[in-house]
């Protein structure tokens, strides 16, 4: 059935939706998340039918939604790239080549008729008679509500909201008479030559963002409440390029590399809890002699918070300081106090003039892709759940969620949770079972629940604003989100599916 359906798809027909279609596994979303499974179902579990949906109008994600100017990995592609194919290029990618190495992936491996763009899932009810997700869809082009059916869920849907981004609620925001833009809904044309434009905001996007618009405005500030860590490094990968210079198969450089930058990753992990302070003079000084002589270095560009508790943003070449430098680009640290008609008044009493404000204040975190969800008729609260890996939930059965490292790039996890779900579904064959939920034992009923992510260990102000939405930790594995991929990267392939925690039927 499935088949038959997927093809009238891709011939651009519609389905009936008296008619229910039903696939063995249904991801959502055609992020770098979803191929990522998709690939992976495919070449593990060549036997199970699969559909991928996604709710906007072609693959991507991340990389589609961004279109601010200068939007670019701040990983490596070694590592953000799948393990099973090869980067080829300068490890920071724009989202421009990080969409056609996706695209490749869908062409080379004849993913393309498996997904349905347009396709937004609105609510997913399990029934554990039926033994199947039922799943409202509704067509953002036509919107024509669909029912799909799967035996499994594996929710690749990210971990913001696409639609618009965060923007704070500002004293008299309506008041100001300029152009006012969120990077994530950037329009085809925004009007900043030679205008005065206020970024607001110091994360990666700020910092990507304000080296690709300043050559052209008449200045831009970086007003910041607080600062960033930043990590300058040249666009290059030595090792790669010497591996390249030997003629070494790109499979082999793509595998060797990454090894190298996790191990490197790791180190500086370590150093990061370990000497904190010494990690913060080493970022501190090599960002010091590309800054102007006398500049506030400590002021603004030394966060209150420890290395890694939030992202290091890297700067290919410490592009928006080369910008600082050439005296196009200046730093505000301060409060906003209000907005006013010609730009922002800060708390420290300085007014700052703007034609343009660009309002870089981040995501709107988004908590399994706004789906409603109920078991057995009844709603789910994820807040009330426990995760078991940081991938499967207590009480929600067939059920797989991709959430990728902060410190790290997040496609490494994807690629291990594809092979842990890939092998899952195997289990399930072998036992007999039709079902798999995680429980809680009885010696970890009245263990110690802990938030999703500690916030000693890793805080930004989007996780921070929306931790009491999210699902819980236990205090032990295997109830816990493991965030470093050298210990997961081992872990996982040996979790033992028979150790009590989840309950086969
Ligand atoms: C500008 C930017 C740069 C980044 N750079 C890096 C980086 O260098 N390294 C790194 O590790 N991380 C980076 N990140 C984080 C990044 O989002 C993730 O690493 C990664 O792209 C997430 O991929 P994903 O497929 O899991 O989710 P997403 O890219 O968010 O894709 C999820 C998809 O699911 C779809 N979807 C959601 N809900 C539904 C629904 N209900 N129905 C149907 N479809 C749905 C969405 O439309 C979307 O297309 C960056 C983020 C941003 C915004």
């Amino acid at each position: 059935m499935s088949a038959i359906a997927l093809n009238l798809e891709t011939t651009g027909s519609r389905e009936d939706s008296a008619n229910p279609l039903h696939v063995d596994v249904l991801i959502v979303g055609a992020g770098i998340s979803g191929i990522g499974a998709a690939y992976h179902l495919s070449q593990q579990c060549p036997d199970r039918s699969f559909t991928v949906l996604e709710a906007q109008e072609t693959f991507g994600g991340t990389w589609w939604t961004h279109r601010y100017p200068g939007v670019r990995s701040d990983s490596d592609l070694f590592t953000f790239g799948y393990r099973f194919k090869p980067w080829l290029s300068a490890p920071i990618a724009s989202a421009e080549e990080i969409l056609k190495y996706l695209d490749d992936v869908i062409e080379e491996n004849d993913l393309g008729a498996h997904i349905r763009y347009r396709h937004r899932i609105t609510n997913a009810s399990w029934s554990t008679d039926l033994r199947r997700w039922t799943l409202s869809v509704t067509r953002e082009d036509t919107g024509e509500q669909l029912t799909f059916t799967t035996n499994f869920l594996w929710m690749c849907q990210g971990y913001y909201r696409h639609n618009h981004g965060y923007t704070p609620d500002w004293e008299g925001f309506e008041d100001f008479q300029g152009t006012v833009v969120h990077p994530q809904e950037w329009p085809e044309h925004v009007d900043y030559a030679d205008k005065k434009v206020v970024v607001i905001g110091s994360g990666a996007t700020a910092a990507t963002l304000i080296p690709a618009i300043a050559a052209d405005t008449a200045h831009v500030t970086m007003l910041q409440r607080s600062p960033t860590f930043f990590f300058v490094r040249p666009n290059v990968n030595e090792l790669a390029d010497m591996l390249r210079q030997l003629d070494i198969p790109d499979e082999w450089t793509h595998e060797i590399v990454r090894r190298k930058i996790a191990q490197d990753m790791d180190a500086i992990t370590k150093m990061s809890f370990d000497t904190p302070e010494f990690l913060r003079q080493f970022l501190l000084d090599t960002i010091r002699p590309l800054l102007p002589d006398g500049f506030d270095v400590e002021r603004h560009f030394s966060p209150t918070y420890r290395p890694w508790q939030q992202r290091i943003a890297v700067l290919p070449e410490g592009d928006l300081f080369t910008c600082i430098r050439e005296g196009k680009v200046s730093v505000v640290t301060d409060q906003i106090e209000k907005f006013t008609e010609r730009g922002i008044q800060l708390a420290s009493g300085e007014t700052l003039e703007a034609d343009v404000i660009i309002t870089a204040t981040g995501f709107d975190m988004s908590v399994l892709g706004d789906i409603q969800f109920s078991v057995d008729d009844k709603p789910v609260d994820f807040a009330e759940t426990v995760t078991y890996r940081g991938i499967m939930f207590t009480g929600i059965p067939n059920l797989a969620y991709v959430f990728g490292y902060f410190r790290a790039s997040w496609t490494l996890r994807a690629d291990l949770i594809s092979d842990f779900v890939c092998r899952l579904l195997g289990h399930m064959d072998e036992s007999g079972a039709t079902m798999v939920t995680p429980e809680l034992g009885g010696e970890e009923a009245d263990m110690a629940l802990v938030p999703w992510v500690d916030p000693e260990n890793f805080n930004p102000g989007y996780l921070t604003r929306s931790l009491h939405l999210m699902p819980k930790q236990g205090a032990r594995d295997p109830w816990r989100l493991q965030h470093e991929y050298s210990v997961e990267k081992e872990q996982l392939p040996r979790a033992d599916l028979d150790d009590g925690a989840l309950a086969f039927k």
